[in-house]
């Protein structure tokens, strides 16, 4: 029988999509690849998230040669005209999002296989929730039982080292008077012809009015093929994992990307499978070249982390996107919308906007403390809080935004996700980078012409929410802290006289 065509995703790049084996696509397929117009057209994406993603999906059909249909159309159903009218079938792997999941099931000719480029099936996920008491579930256990499950860093039913967590040493701020980490610079690619077509694409389109971006694209940062991707991956376990763990939480102006691997971009395009990231890091603690707890920091990001929020984006369901238990109902100002990183005074949140402005990433940090901190401070709606996520990072789809934003950073699941409210002060910010010194700002004012927007966000916020949040006990302490201000009233009003403008 002649094998049934299979169709890739653009998140679904890397040879392990094409493999045949374990439940794969029939061997020798045919494969076909859809560059939708509409994805574009519905959303105002960051540029440089426009470009990675066609510029991966065309390296990839010119790999593919003659084996691939590319085709271009407006949408995917438009795409598919043609396959399957005939009696032929399709094969796809299990896509990442809902609205792909609910368009490949509702199409009689194609066939759904198995997700790849996760460490685990959404069944043996269910089944360790379903053991969980009383349905908690926690990130903790999830990743102890990934490790055993996969003997990642395990020596016989022991972890490594004779301890599963070593946060308390990933947690020190930026190393004192140092503008940079000094460690090697991340992988860089170089630009080629493909690029130089996806970019006259965009110019053409844009021009003609049929899609509109935010954000500056290029030069291209991030891998956009398998030998690409490869050399980043090398790049980051021989260089620069040795100090991933220490200041994996600190944040430095002029190092935006510090000790953090880049691989986010190749690893959610499917460039990169998960398994050989992890154990690519395994092998150089073993062989002496980079120390546990960075090697234990960047396994915990990958085997529990992305895996997890991987597995809650289908186990919370469909009506996860629309939680908002904290009732933020306030529209994103368009400062932040545009990423007016100019317009904003307040340094650490001008230097995050400018980063995402400029490259559609920052690291982990930037993300929740600053950015996200932002909107849940001032009470921003979550579900547009996601959207622009999605659309200015150049490593965000829906799988990974839901949990992300919705629960990690916005607590509008009111606590599925994690136990309390990620949000702080300047005294937090301070500590871990170097961006309060030179800030209009001071960390420790929270009324005045020098108030911190997010010392005073901070308290404005737990009084917002004082009734619910102080029955939850990892909140409590700090929701008295109330009691002793003595400026609340003032704070609150100054608070409030900002509405909207950047701060
Ligand atoms: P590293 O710090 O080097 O970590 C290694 C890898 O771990 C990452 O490449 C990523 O694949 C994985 N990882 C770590 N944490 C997470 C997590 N919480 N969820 C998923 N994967 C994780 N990650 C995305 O891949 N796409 C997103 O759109 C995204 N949006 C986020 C939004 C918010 C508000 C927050 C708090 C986090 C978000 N993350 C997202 C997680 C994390 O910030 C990024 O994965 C990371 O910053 C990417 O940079 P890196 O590859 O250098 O990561
Ligand atoms: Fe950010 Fe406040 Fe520090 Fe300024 S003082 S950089 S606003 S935390």
């Amino acid at each position: 029988m002649a094998p049934r065509t299979h169709w890739l995703f653009g998140d679904q790049l890397g040879p392990h999509f094409l493999d045949p084996r374990h439940g794969g696509p029939d061997a020798d397929a045919p494969v076909l690849m859809i560059e939708a117009r509409s994805v574009l057209r519905r959303r105002r994406f960051h540029r440089a998230k426009a470009h990675l993603v066609l510029s991966a999906m065309r390296h990839r059909a010119a790999e593919l040669g003659d084996r691939v249909r590319y085709v271009q159309a407006e949408t995917y159903a438009d795409g598919l005209a043609g396959f399957g009218g005939h009696g032929g079938r399709l094969t796809v792997c299990h896509p990442t999002s809902r609205a792909a999941l609910d368009f490949v099931n509702a199409r009689d000719e194609v066939d759904v296989l198995d997700a790849r480029g996760f460490l685990l099936t959404r069944t043996e996920f269910g089944a360790w929730a379903q053991e969980q008491t009383g349905n908690r579930l926690r990130m903790e256990g999830f990743y102890r039982w990934v490790r055993r499950r996969h003997e990642l860093l395990m020596d016989g039913d022991e972890p490594a080292g004779g301890t599963w967590n070593l946060d308390h040493d990933n947690r020190e701020p930026p190393p004192r008077g140092c503008s940079t980490l000094e460690v090697p610079a991340p992988y860089s690619p170089a630009e080629d012809e493909i690029d130089d077509e996806v970019r006259h694409d965009l110019d053409r389109w844009e021009r003609d009015g049929d899609v509109s971006f935010v954000g500056r694209d290029g030069p291209r940062r991030f891998p956009v093929t398998r030998r690409e991707s490869l050399a980043a991956l090398r790049r980051f376990v021989s260089h620069r994992l040795g100090d991933f763990g220490r200041y994996e939480d600190a944040m430095l102006a002029a190092d935006p990307t510090m000790s953090h691997s880049l691989l986010s971009v190749p690893l959610n395009l499917g460039l990169l499978d998960p398994a050989e990231c992890v154990e690519r890091a395994e092998e150089a603690w073993r062989s002496g070249a980079a120390p546990l707890n960075s090697v234990e920091g960047f396994v915990r990001q990958i085997a529990g982390w992305r895996e997890y929020v991987w597995q809650l984006y289908w186990h919370f369901g469909e009506d996860y996107r629309g939680r908002n238990r904290l009732r933020h109902t306030a529209p994103l100002p368009d400062w932040f919308l545009d990423l007016d990183a100019e317009a904003v005074t307040a340094n650490c949140l001008s230097t995050a906007l400018a980063q995402v402005r400029d490259t559609g990433w920052t690291h982990h940090i930037p993300r929740l403390m600053v950015l996200g901190s932002r909107a849940l401070q001032d009470g921003w709606d979550p579900a547009a809080v996601t959207d622009w996520f999605h659309r200015c990072f150049v490593d965000g789809y829906d799988w990974v935004m839901l949990p992300n934003v919705v629960g990690m950073s916005q607590y509008a699941d009111g606590g599925r996700m994690t136990t309390k409210p990620y949000t702080s002060g300047g005294a937090y910010i301070n500590r871990m980078s170097d961006l309060c010194a030179p800030c209009a700002y001071r960390p420790t004012d929270r009324t005045g012409e020098h108030a911190c927007p997010y010392t005073a966000g901070y308290w404005a916020f737990l009084h917002r929410h004082r009734t619910a949040l102080s029955a939850n006990h990892r909140m409590a302490r700090a929701v008295k802290g109330l009691d002793r201000l003595k400026d609340l009233d003032e704070l609150l009003e100054e608070t409030s006289e900002r509405g909207d403008r950047a701060p």
